[in-house]
């Protein structure tokens, strides 16, 4: 059974639909979709090292962006 690559929640194949369905976060996948998505989990070291980075300006950006909302 393969699993979500958003949540890790599990993947469910709906027959009517033709594509999988997360029970957890709700994320739909065609079986191309979810192969592609297995792919991007297995790139060389260089692009994960790339894309933490990414997600660490992300990470930046919000907590600047989102500074003034969160004064409590
Ligand atoms: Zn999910």
């Amino acid at each position: 059974m393969p699993y979500c690559t958003e949540c890790g929640g599990k993947l469910t194949w709906d027959r009517k639909l033709r594509q999988y369905s997360c029970q957890s976060c709700g994320m739909t996948f065609t079986e191309a979709e979810l192969s592609a998505a297995l792919d991007r989990l297995h790139t060389p070291r260089e692009d994960e090292e790339e894309m933490r980075s990414r997600r660490h300006r992300d990470y930046l950006d919000w907590w600047f962006a989102d500074k003034s909302k969160r004064k409590k």
